[in-house]
């Protein structure tokens, strides 16, 4: 029953990101040593073409809960194995192609967070108390990130799990400032010569 309802709402989400112009992909997330794509994986991974609008996320999404359902029929239902290698382990990557999620630890990420005001995407990751920031691509530099204990996800291939995502890791991820909030806006950076000129 729960596995339905978390396998609706991965299918929701995933539509809602890409319609708004957010690039995703499907991700198989491992628990207790089973991994969806049916290999003993530990860490999450990518397991499908990356999606840039809602049609084909639709599309996808369905396909990949057809395919757990028939492999949850073949192995079994209520063991362990299916229930945990199930779609219940079926995510959403979030592609970090046109913004850059910068990953802070909790004494920068309080921080930043109250100064924002609501004004950037945020999320965090309970159990490590890492705070993520969507950013405009390239407005922060690596090296100041690397330089607060941070990770700077930027670029083609890289990648991070949609708020909603359990890890054993991190703990269930969630939103402090939906997307929706900022009109699906990555951070803008801008002072104040920035903000007279537009
Ligand atoms: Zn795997």
């Amino acid at each position: 029953m729960f596995e339905r309802r978390r396998r609706r709402q991965v299918y929701e989400e995933a539509i809602r990101y890409a319609a708004n112009g957010w690039p995703v992909a499907p991700l198989a997330v491992p628990n207790r040593g089973v991994c969806p794509c049916g290999k003993g994986c530990v860490d999450p991974h990518l397991v499908g073409e990356v999606v840039r609008d809602g049609y084909r996320a639709a599309e996808v999404w369905a396909d990949l809960g057809r395919t757990a359902d028939s492999r949850e029929l073949a192995t079994g239902r209520g063991t362990r194995k299916a229930a945990a290698g199930g779609a219940s382990g079926l995510g959403i990557a979030l592609m970090a192609e046109w913004f850059d999620v910068m990953e802070l630890p909790p004494e920068y990420g309080a921080l930043l967070n109250h100064q924002l005001k609501a004004t950037c995407p945020t999320a965090m990751a309970p159990a490590r108390r890492r705070w993520w920031f969507f950013v405009n691509r390239g407005s922060v530099p690596r090296e100041q990130v690397l330089a607060a204990g941070g990770v700077l996800r930027s670029g083609e291939g890289d990648w991070v799990p949609a708020p909603g995502t359990w890890l054993e890791e991190t703990g269930r991820i969630r939103w402090l400032v939906q997307p929706y909030l900022t009109g699906w806006q990555p951070y803008q950076r801008r002072d104040p010569i920035d903000q007279i000129f537009l």
